[in-house]
Parts: C-alpha cells; sequence; structure tokens
C-alpha cells in the first residue's frame, strides 16, 4: 500500500476546536485536563450522564458474552430490554421495534404509518426536525438540510403552534401520518400547546391519519415527564425515542398501538445491527437507572431552578428575547445570533451548549447537575452576553 497522508475526515458539524479526552457525569475533560459543564451532551444523547458506571459494567458483562446477532434470535439482553422498556412504556402503546438512531426510528414510524393506512402524505411543521436520512428528511422543515437532495414530496409544513382554527378542516383526507415534536428541539425549545396537540388528535382522527409524536429529543425524562407527551391531554398512535435511552450506546427505539408496527414484520424493514444484543443490555441497564432515581423528578426540579436562575441572571439583559422550555430542555432566546455567546461560553466560561434555530443557545444537561453548576452556566451566560453584547 502507498504510503500517504491520514485521511482527512469530512464533518457534517462544525469543528467546535476541543479534543475531549474523556467524561463522567455532567462533566467532560479536553486532552490538556480543562474540565467542561456539558450542556450540549452529545446533542442530548448523555442525559444519563457520561461513561455511567452501571452503563460501562453492562456494556463489558454483555460484550464477554455475545456483541453481535440478528434480531430474528433472542438474547436475555434483547428479553430484558423489552421487560424494562415495558415498565416505562406509555399505557396506550403496545408494539416496540428497536433501531439504532433517531432517523432510523422516524423511518420505520412513517414506513409503518404508510403500510397501516396505505397513504402517502405527511403533514408536518415548521421548524420541526426529524432526521437526515431521506424518509426523515422529507418530514424534517429546515430548507437548508434538504436542498440537493431528491427527497420523497410527501409532506406539508403547516404552522406549528397555530391557533387550532387553523388546523380544523386543513388536514388531507389522504394523510398517513402527522408527525410533530411536543417541545421542538431543533428550532430553539419551543414547546408545543396543548391545543394545539389537540387540534392535531381531532383532525388525525377525522381523516384516519395516524398521529405521530417525535420524543427524540423530548423523551426518556428529559422534560420532566418519563415522555413530554405526558404532559398534556393528548396521547398518541405512534413515539419515536432515541438519543439517551441506552445511556449514550447508539440506540433508537419506535412505539406504537396495537397493529401498526406489525405491519412491518415478516421484511417489511430491517437494519443489521437494531436490537443488537450490547444496545439492548444498555437500553435495560438506562431504562433501570431512569426508573430507580426517577430520572424526570430531578430533570424537574432541576429545570425549575435552572429556568428560575437563568431567569433572575439574564432575564433581563437587553437582547435576551425569553427563557423557554421544559424541564432540563432549556433556551435563551436572544434578539442576536447566538453563536459569539455559544463560543464565549465554551473558550471562557468552560460551558458547552448548543444552537437552537436561529437565535437561542440550547441546553440540554444532563439530569446529574448541580445546583452549583446551575449557577456555573448561568453566570457563564450573564458574563458572556455582557462581554459580548453589553449588559
Ligand atoms: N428527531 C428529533 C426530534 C431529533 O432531535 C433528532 C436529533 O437531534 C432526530 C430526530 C434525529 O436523530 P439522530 O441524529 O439520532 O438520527
Amino acid at each position: 500500500m502507498e504510503a500517504g497522508g491520514a485521511l482527512k475526515l469530512i464533518r457534517f458539524y462544525g469543528f467546535r476546536g476541543l479534543r475531549i479526552a474523556r467524561g463522567k457525569g455532567q462533566y467532560v475533560w479536553d486532552v490538556d485536563g480543562t474540565k467542561y459543564l456539558d450542556c450540549h451532551a452529545g446533542h442530548g444523547a448523555a442525559f444519563l450522564g457520561h461513561s455511567r458506571e452501571e452503563i460501562v459494567k453492562a456494556m463489558v458483562r454483555q460484550s464477554e458474552e455475545i456483541i453481535s446477532l440478528s434480531s430474528s434470535f433472542s438474547t436475555p439482553a434483547l428479553e430484558d430490554a423489552i421487560d424494562s422498556f415495558t415498565r416505562i412504556a406509555p399505557g396506550w402503546s403496545k408494539e416496540v421495534v428497536f433501531m439504532n438512531t433517531g432517523t432510523e426510528a422516524v423511518e420505520t414510524a412513517l414506513k409503518a404509518a404508510w403500510r397501516y393506512t396505505r397513504r402517502e402524505k405527511v403533514v408536518s411543521f415548521v421548524g420541526g426536525f426529524h432526521g437526515r436520512t431521506l424518509g426523515s428528511l422529507s418530514a424534517t422543515w429546515n430548507p437548508k438540510y434538504r436542498a440537493g437532495y431528491p427527497i420523497p414530496k410527501v409532506a406539508t409544513f403547516l404552522r406549528f403552534n397555530t391557533d387550532p382554527s387553523e388546523i380544523s378542516g386543513k388536514i388531507p383526507r389522504d394523510t398517513a401520518a402527522i408527525i410533530v415534536e411536543p417541545v421542538q428541539g431543533e428550532a430553539g425549545v419551543i414547546p408545543a400547546r396543548e391545543e394545539f396537540l389537540k387540534a392535531l388528535r381531532e383532525e388525525a382522527d377525522r381523516v384516519g391519519a395516524l398521529l405521530v409524536f417525535d420524543e427524540i429529543q423530548t423523551g426518556f425524562g428529559r422534560t420532566g415527564r418519563i415522555w413530554a407527551h405526558q404532559h398534556y391531554a393528548v396521547e398518541p398512535d405512534i413515539i419515536t425515542v432515541g438519543k439517551s435511552i441506552a445511556g449514550g450506546i447508539p440506540a433508537s427505539a419506535v412505539l406504537s398501538r396495537e397493529e401498526i408496527l406489525s405491519k412491518l414484520s415478516g421484511g417489511g424493514h430491517g437494519s443489521t445491527h437494531a436490537a443488537n444484543p450490547l444496545a439492548m443490555a444498555a437500553v435495560a441497564e438506562a431504562s433501570r437507572i431512569l426508573v430507580r432515581e426517577r430520572v424526570w423528578e430531578s430533570a424537574s426540579t432541576k429545570g425549575w431552578e435552572l429556568a428560575k436562575v437563568l431567569q433572575s441572571e439574564v432575564g433581563g439583559l437587553r437582547v435576551v428575547r425569553e427563557i423557554r422550555g421544559l424541564g432540563l430542555m432549556l433556551s435563551v432566546d436572544l434578539r442576536v445570533d447566538p453563536t459569539r455567546v455559544i463560543r464565549c461560553l465554551q473558550m471562557e466560561e468552560r460551558v458547552l451548549a448548543l444552537k437552537g434555530g436561529a437565535t437561542a443557545v440550547r441546553l440540554l444537561p444532563p439530569y446529574l447537575i448541580s445546583y452549583r453548576d446551575i449557577r456555573w452556566v448561568s453566570l457563564g451566560i450573564n458574563n458572556c452576553i455582557c462581554r459580548e453584547f453589553g449588559c
């Protein structure tokens, strides 16, 4: 083989200029040993904390037994995952499939809806984010993510959180699925209004479409309930979940009412790694942690505290429009581009955060965030806004 330079890594996301060596709980350390409070948490996947001891041990145990196996076989790990997931699944859900990533969970949900209804149309929402593979991208709103790809033209985008009168009678009769995030994440952390979700439920029932709640970012305790839709008196037909359901190991899942996901059985869908033993051992362990530590309750109380301290530290600043969110899914929405604030947070305050929409500093910390950390991030945002834009 010819000697040559190293392969060039093509990054999907802009490089943040940091080399992270390790993570523990709500913190990460760079290769020079500098500690950061991680409110980015790998796009929210580290909600249970980095390198949880229980997850690490379960991974070691499972690796010594078996790592790779098709889900056409059963394993104690798969049975354990189904068992643990059953304990946290919403009461209306009766069927589950496991996949690897969020976008695959959405693809799976859409395929099930297409098969179930034998229709093609999808209704999605302005600002909605559902993933970046072609099926899920068809329902993802951001034109920047869609540009240049031959995406199936199945989706109509309606306004998110619009008045119920704008929804009522507006969903076409040939709609297979209405897909919506209970709290829009990528768009800047915007909780849905209950009347809006109720109107979607009514319309789905009226036309015979399936209502899909994409809980990939909101689910598994992050918003203060196990599933974000449990804040609302509205039940969907399908939910998609991912990110932290396996304590940071890649895994996603779809839950549905009876006779929906089953439309995909017998070759209707599949994936080599879906429901692999390693991921299933992680799902089982993560679900046990969720229940044992009542993680959603911590997310609720700490989320309130974080929102309160943020409000008092930065709520009154000139460039701050509002502080919003649910549980530990929060954003500080600015009247300006937040990029400089996010950069300053990383470089000067040692806090990692993400952008949300065009104007929000989005915070998705692990539920282990302490009251000290809450002050750390809130004062950090205050310092950075004042430094970059004046107080
Ligand atoms: N849906 C929602 C609501 C998300 O927030 C995300 C990721 O951020 C996805 C789908 C896609 O998940 P993944 O990046 O794991 O494919």
